[in-house]
Formats: structure tokens, C-alpha cells, sequence
């Protein structure tokens, strides 16, 4: 029998740390028949791709369920049951009356004043505000996992042992206190994720027979009819039908100026239609939408792990046995059975967990808010290590809308012949050169006949059969290797026009040069800024790529003071980016996604120019820029560099804690209840450490 994989998403409620969302990955992932499990922290999803015939959904869930999270909607408020909250609140109140009784101690005035908690009672605090933790505990043994609460279990048990019962139950209370802290954390991280969702629309003004009803956004289907009104979010993406409007599309590319929409104009979901009303054919509804596959993007982007986190993970996995020998090695050498309690508690495995997740999901969150989309934390690592960036002109440094400037027709051929052919050959590519062609043609009234048949020659031109005769359209390179005679006279005109810097493409019919048109495309404004920024970022190697002739390459990098590489085929992009990273180089490759996908797919990363709407680009790249504006790529790499220092410093801030903790526990300088309060602080400086992130400073 054949095996079907089927994919699950089940909601997982109750992670408050990475470790947990490990801890389910590696449960499920021993499941005889699953093949593929990723589990989502900030998103708190599971996916899971399993072979039904081996594994069944239920049995997932109770795997999940056993190790103590909850599975599905259900109830989405996360009221703790009334016991719990007693017993924490117990707790709460044990550990004041013991942190009140040490300093009277310290004052002299114990006695006067209340005289010490009886033991059952601090007993009974361990036992009651103690019951999450080991039940976590036990939960995670059941399934042979030994988590960081293990060790201070471990901890705990041996403070009761050793009769110090006020100790044990402080200790838990600042264990509790650590774990509340760590949820808030997370939590805070994914504010930014948050509050991308929640622009997300609900429902939507459905247009009938008679007039409009307002319906949950589940029961829109493409071809409805919705109406938006002044002030209200778009609900999908489709083509305006009646009315205009100013649309706001800050939501999806982080720009806030406002662009006129009328009869034709496609809209986006998610973007607000502000002055005027509009009625919309829909087009596509929810997750499918551009906004909708931005938020799956971010919140998935969570999972593509940098690669420092690999560091974390090992040192994660050595960490508990070594602690554990840390404790037995201080026993045995000092029989000092506090200072061994004091290592357990100090060891606090969760801060380094945290410390790169946090960062990542921060940083992706408020980055989407800017229109810049990183598809994972392995990106912003990389676009942090970026020294050589390449970008593709037509279309990524240009507008990409090309005009004709000059037809010249030669061989005796007619003028307006010349562009009609050009144009009939042009009529199904895709490319903003035959858009201009098409467009120009259009503008004089040719008419335009489809071609028999029609083929694209990546990075060269086309050619196309119509009426028997074959014509050719593309660089004057392409036209020579085809065979076509080219006089001295075109090779002159074609130079001239390279020389001020315009494109020009070749007409042939058949074995016959029929003439020559210039194409001309306009920087787009912001680039001289960007390529400074650029520079001051210390980028090393700022190069352009281009399938364009050498002229035309050379005119636009002296302009920008950059290098370049012209008559690059789409392989030849490919090649050169290959042949970057064999030097060594990290290589960044800035592009459009028409005809240099591959190549952005080849770099470490690969920038996607104004991919609103368009799916290609926005599939194939690493980075996505939702809007067409080149002084994100600099933000893009600030960004990256930023999350970066941060993921480092908060290792390090961890790692250095728990060394210096380890070392003043065992060596009996740290009581175990000061090494128990101590727990929360790397947690809290990692949270003030990463907050800056969401708070990025527009440059
Ligand atoms: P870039 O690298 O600047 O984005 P392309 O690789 O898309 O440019 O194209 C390189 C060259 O190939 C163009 O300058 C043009 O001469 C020729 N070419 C590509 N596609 C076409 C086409 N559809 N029609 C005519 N010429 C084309
Ligand atoms: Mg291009």
C-alpha cells in the first residue's frame, strides 16, 4: 500500500518558552509515521506532516496534551482554574511573610514581632505553588525528556532534605515568578506579529439584490461584489468596479501616502480606502491574499532558524548534564550540600533558549510593519554578514517601464513596419521592454495581429512566426548569433544610443536586419541616496548585473559609482554569484524576479524589489520589499545587523551569567534562595535587550 502524507495544523496554547516548542517538536517527532514536525512559538501552531496510515490526528493530540499544553481554539481566554490561582496566591503570600521574617531577623526584631512560619506551613507553599512546575516535570519525564525544571526540582528537593523548608518555598516562588516573566517576554516579542494579525479583515460589506449586507469575511467568494465605504479596510484583493478612492496600502507596504484608485485598478486587502467609496470584484480572499500570505510568511518566518541558534540548541542539550555534574562535583569536593542546591538554582537553561527567538521574531514583526518582509531568522543573519551586493537593472534600479525613443528602420523597410513587427513578436512577453514595444505601437494605431508562435530567449529577445515570415526582436549580441548581417551603419547608431545610455533592441525579419529601436528607462529617483547609504554600511563590492549591452551597463555604474557586468544571460547572473561566494563573499543579489530569479535564489540573500501583489517575486525571494523604494535595501541590511548584535549579546549575556553564576554557587558565596531570585534576570535583561528592536528609529 501506497503511504499518503497528510498535513496537520493543530493551535497549541500554554508555550511560554522555546523550549517548550522544542520539547513538542521532539515528542511528536518520535511518533512512529510522522514525518515532519515544526512547531511555532509565536504563532503557537504546530504542523506536522504524518503518514495517516501509520498515525492518527487524536493520538498527536494526546501526545501533546500529555506533555501539558492544550490543543485546538476552545477557550481563548487563558483564565487559570480558580485552585491554581489560590495556590499561587498561597504561595505569594508564604514567600512575603518570609522575605518580611528575614528582615525583622536581620533587625533583631523576630521575636517581637510574629516569630517564624510555622514549617508544615512553608511545606505546604512548596507543595501547593509547586504543583505547575512538577507537574511540568513529571509530564516531561513521562515522555524521557529532563527539562531545566527538572534541575530545579532537584534544587528544591534538596533544600526540603537538608531542612531548610523557608528556603524551598522561596525558592519556588521565584521560580514562578521566572516562568511568569518568561511568558510575559514572549508575549511582548510577538506584539509586533500581533499587531500585523490584527489588521487582518473580518467581515465584509457584501453587495446582493437588495442593497448590502455586512457578512463574516469567511463567506466572501471570488466573483463577489463587496463595497467599501470612507474609513473602512479593504476586505480582499480585487479589481475596482465602481467608485474611487485614496488607498491607504501602509498596512501592506509601509508607506503612508495614499494612491488614487479608480474603475480597473486592482486593490489589496487589508490596505484602508480613505476619501471616497469603492465596490470590488473579489479577486482572492483571506489567507490567500497578498496580506494574508505576508502574515503566514511572518509568523512562519519564526521557524527558519538563524544559525547561531544551532549554538543555542547544542549548548541547550550539554547543558543539563554538565549543571547536574557541576552540582555532584561541588558536593563532593566541599560536602557542602547548600552550595550544591545553589548551582541547580542558578542554572537557568530557559534565557538562552529565549535569547534568539525573541530577537527574530521581534525583528521580523517590526520590519513587516515597514513593508520589508524577511522570510527567517537565518536572513537576518545573513543580510547582517552582507559585503557584496548585486543588483539587476531593468526593472530593480530602473522603473521598469521603458518608452520607446527612436524607431529607425533600415534595408528599406517602413518605419511603422518596423515597430509593428517588433511589436507583434513582443505581444506575449512579459518583459517591460516589450510592454514599451507593445505600448508604442498601441500609441500609433498599428494593428497588432497575434503571432503563429512565439518563443523568449532569456536575457537576449524573442522571436516569433506570424504571417510565415520569422521575426527576431532583441540585443544586437542575439541578432549577431542568430546570423543576421548586421552593417556598419546600425552597429554606429546602436553605439551612439548605448552611449547615452539607452537600450536598444534589433528588428529582423527573417535573414533581414529591418531596423533598430531605442528603449529608454528612468533611474528610479532614490537610488544615488541608497548606493551612499549603501557605502557607509561598508558594503564592499557594490556591483551592477545586467543583461543590457556593455555601453549602457557602463554609462549607469559610473553614475553610481558602482561596478558592473553587462550581457549577463540569466545563467551568467547565476555564475558570477557562485563564483562571489567561492572567494568567500557573502553575497546579497537585489533583483525584480524577472529573469533573475535563479540568481536570487543562488545568493545568500536575494532582495525582491515592489512585490505587492505579485506572487513570483515574492515566492522566490529572501527578502521581500513591499514597496518599490531602494532606501529599504540599506534598512533591510540595518535591520539585519541590528538583530544580529542583539542575538549575540544576549547569548553572551546568558552564557556569561550562568558561568559566573555556577562558579560563585558552588564555591558557596551564593545561597540558593539569592541564587532562586536570580533566575529572572537574565530573562529580564534579554526582554529589555530585544524590546529595542521594536522600537526601531526610522533612519
Ligand atoms: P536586466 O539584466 O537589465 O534586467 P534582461 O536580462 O532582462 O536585463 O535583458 C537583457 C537584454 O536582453 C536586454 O537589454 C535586451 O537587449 C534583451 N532582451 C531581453 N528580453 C527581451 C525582449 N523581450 N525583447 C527584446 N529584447 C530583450
Ligand atoms: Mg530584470
Amino acid at each position: 500500500m501506497r503511504s499518503e502524507v497528510e498535513i496537520a495544523e493543530l493551535a497549541i496554547k500554554g508555550m511560554d518558552c522555546a523550549d517548550c516548542a522544542l520539547h513538542i517538536e521532539q515528542a511528536l517527532g518520535q511518533l512512529p509515521g510522522v514525518e515532519r514536525v515544526e512547531v511555532l512559538l509565536a504563532a503557537e501552531r504546530a504542523t506536522i506532516a504524518y503518514d495517516a496510515s501509520k498515525v492518527s490526528l487524536p493520538q498527536m493530540v494526546r501526545v501533546v496534551e500529555e506533555l501539558g499544553y492544550r490543543v485546538g481554539e476552545g477557550d481563548r481566554s487563558r483564565k487559570p482554574p480558580l485552585a491554581g490561582l489560590l495556590g499561587t496566591a498561597f504561595l505569594v503570600a508564604v514567600a512575603l511573610l518570609i522575605l518580611v521574617e528575614m528582615v525583622a531577623e536581620r533587625l533583631g526584631l523576630l521575636e517581637a514581632v510574629l516569630g517564624r512560619i510555622p514549617a508544615p506551613i512553608a511545606i505546604a507553599a512548596v507543595l501547593i505553588g509547586g504543583y505547575p512546575i512538577f507537574m511540568k516535570v513529571y509530564q516531561g519525564l513521562r515522555s524521557r525528556k529532563v527539562t531545566a525544571h527538572a534541575l530545579m526540582t532537584i534544587g528544591i528537593l534538596g533544600a526540603l532534605s537538608i531542612r531548610q523548608f523557608e528556603s524551598a518555598a522561596l525558592i519556588v516562588f521565584f521560580m514562578r515568578f521566572a516562568d511568569f516573566l518568561e511568558g510575559f517576554t514572549t508575549e511582548r516579542s510577538r506584539a509586533a506579529i500581533k499587531e500585523l494579525v490584527k489588521l487582518t479583515p473580518k467581515v465584509a460589506w457584501l453587495k446582493g439584490e437588495e442593497g448590502e449586507r455586512e457578512v463574516p469575511i469567511e463567506e466572501i467568494r471570488p466573483g463577489n461584489i463587496v463595497v467599501v465605504k470612507p474609513g473602512e479596510r479593504i476586505p480582499v484583493d480585487g479589481r475596482v468596479v465602481a467608485g474611487s478612492a485614496a488607498v491607504d496600502q501602509a498596512p501592506l507596504t509601509g508607506e503612508s501616502m495614499p494612491a488614487e484608485k479608480g474603475v480597473g485598478d486592482e486593490v489589496l486587502a487589508a490596505s484602508i480606502c480613505q476619501a471616497g467609496s469603492l465596490q470590488i470584484e473579489t479577486m482572492r480572499v483571506g489567507a490567500d491574499t497578498s496580506f494574508g500570505r505576508i502574515v503566514k510568511l511572518v509568523e512562519e518566518a519564526e521557524a527558519s532558524k538563524a544559525p547561531v541558534q544551532r549554538f543555542a540548541d547544542r549548548f541547550t542539550a550539554y547543558y543539563i548534564p554538565v549543571v547536574l555534574a557541576a552540582a555532584a562535583v561541588t558536593y563532593l569536593v566541599s560536602r557542602n550540600p547548600v552550595a550544591a542546591v545553589a548551582v541547580l538554582l542558578v542554572a537557568c537553561a530557559c534565557a538562552i533558549a529565549i535569547a534568539t527567538p525573541m530577537v527574530v521574531v521581534a525583528s521580523v514583526g517590526s520590519a513587516a510593519r515597514k513593508g520589508i518582509l524577511i522570510k527567517g531568522g537565518l536572513y537576518l543573519e545573513a543580510l547582517a554578514k552582507v559585503d557584496t551586493l548585486l543588483m539587476d537593472k531593468t526593472g530593480t534600479l530602473t522603473f521598469g517601464e521603458p518608452r520607446v525613443t527612436e524607431v529607425l528602420a533600415l534595408n528599406g523597410f517602413q518605419e511603422e513596419r518596423v515597430l509593428m513587427l517588433a511589436a507583434i513578436a513582443e505581444r506575449f512577453s512579459e518583459h517591460p521592454l516589450a510592454s514599451a514595444l507593445v505600448k508604442e505601437a498601441r500609441s500609433r494605431h498599428l494593428a497588432l495581429e497575434e503571432p503563429e508562435s512565439f518563443s523568449v530567449l532569456a536575457g537576449r529577445g524573442v522571436q516569433a512566426r506570424s504571417n510565415g515570415a520569422l521575426i527576431r526582436v532583441g540585443s544586437p549580441r542575439f541578432l549577431e548569433e542568430e546570423g543576421i548581417n548586421i552593417p556598419d551603419q546600425a552597429r554606429a547608431l546602436a553605439s551612439a544610443f548605448e552611449g547615452e545610455g539607452q537600450t536598444t533592441l534589433l528588428v529582423a525579419q527573417d535573414s533581414q536586419l529591418a531596423g533598430l529601436i531605442a528603449v529608454a528607462d528612468q533611474l528610479r529617483p532614490e537610488v544615488p541616496q541608497a548606493m551612499t547609504q549603501l557605502r557607509a554600511l561598508g558594503i564592499r563590492e557594490l556591483t551592477l548585473i545586467t543583461g543590457d549591452s556593455e555601453r549602457v551597463a557602463s554609462r549607469l555604474a559610473s553614475r553610481l559609482e558602482v561596478g558592473y557586468r553587462a550581457q549577463m544571460l540569466p545563467h551568467e547572473k547565476i555564475q558570477e554569484v557562485r563564483r562571489l561566494q567561492a572567494l568567500g563573499r557573502k553575497v546579497a543579489m537585489v533583483g525584480d524576479g524577472i529573469n533573475d530569479a535563479p540568481a536570487l535564489a543562488a545568493a545568500d540573500v536575494g532582495i525582491a524589489m515592489g512585490v505587492a501583489g505579485t506572487e513570483v517575486a515574492l515566492e522566490a525571494a529572501d527578502v521581500a520589499l513591499m514597496r518599490d523604494d531602494w532606501l529599504q535595501v540599506p534598512e533591510a541590511i540595518r535591520i539585519g545587523r541590528r538583530a544580529f548584535a542583539t542575538i549575540k549579546e544576549n547569548l553572551a549575556l546568558s552564557v556569561l551569567y550562568n558561568v559566573i553564576g555556577i562558579a560563585l554557587a558552588s564555591l558557596g558565596i551564593l545561597s540558593p534562595v539569592l541564587a532562586a531570585a536570580g533566575q529572572s534576570l537574565p530573562d529580564v535583561a534579554i526582554m529589555l535587550n530585544s524590546a529595542k528592536l521594536l522600537r526601531s528609529p526610522r533612519s
